[in-house]
């Protein structure tokens, strides 16, 4: 634990007397915005819990969501390497921006070669890789939950573990035959077909996906030597 006075110690202010807040959602991971603090608002900040900002156009100590509502719980508060930058991952109680918008960087530059590396991804929302793997999961715990009719996740769960590693099984080799025969449009489906199985397995056996990942991540920070 730190004193205030360690806190802002820290922190470079500019000339100004300001040093530059970053606001995230701590759920959504959205960058909501951007504003000045001097040292009263950083004190306020921490002592309150709610984001204080110093309003260069108002000259005045300014409590974001005093009049609209719209506070911010802080979650949690950093501090970047060299000091001259503080972001706050908090809990918004509505939309960061006055115009109304839940963010205030809601406007995108879409000049050609920006325009261009948004157009090459999934989503025109920042989106992670794998976060279909993460919906297949969470779809798949669904099914096994409600049991729609008619849907194969339910005959899996229905017929049993026993059944689902068949298919695992099943997949597996299908994964062979396509590799060995140099056919990667093949390979692509079997290999889905082959993942899909794998997470009804994980599912039907209470094992999250996230226990995989967090095994994958210590065998990568500490590689085997022999
Ligand atoms: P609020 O803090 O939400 O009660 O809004 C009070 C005033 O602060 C607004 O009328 C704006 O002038 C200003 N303001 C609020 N939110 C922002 C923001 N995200 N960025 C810049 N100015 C803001
Ligand atoms: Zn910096
Ligand atoms: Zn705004």
């Amino acid at each position: 634990q730190q004193s205030l006075e360690q806190v802002q110690d820290q922190i470079k202010f500019d000339g100004d007397g300001l040093v530059p807040a970053i606001v995230q959602d701590a759920a959504s991971k959205e960058v909501l915005m951007m504003a000045y603090m001097n040292r009263e608002s950083l004190k306020r900040s921490i002592e309150t819990g709610e984001t204080w900002f110093w309003s260069r156009s108002r000259q005045e100590l300014w409590n974001k969501g005093a009049t609209s509502g719209n506070t911010q719980k802080i979650v949690s508060a950093h501090y970047d390497c060299d000091g001259d930058t503080l972001l706050f991952l908090v809990k918004p109680a509505g939309p960061a921006c006055h115009t109304g918008e839940t963010t205030c960087f809601y406007r995108g530059i879409t000049t050609p070669a920006v325009a261009s590396v948004e157009a090459s991804g999934s989503t025109d929302q920042a989106r992670h890789r794998f976060a279909v793997l993460e919906e297949l999961e969470q779809v798949i715990a669904e099914r096994e939950k409600d049991r729609p009719e008619g849907a194969y996740t339910t005959y899996l769960f229905d017929k049993g573990v026993d059944k689902i590693l068949k298919k695992v099984g099943e997949e597996t080799a299908e994964t062979i035959i396509a590799a060995k025969n140099k056919d990667n449009a093949e390979l692509r489906l079997e290999v889905s077909d082959l993942i899909y199985h794998l997470l009804v397995l994980l599912q039907e056996r209470k094992l999250p996906l996230d226990d995989i990942m967090a095994e994958l991540d210590r065998r990568h920070e500490r590689p085997r030597r022999d």
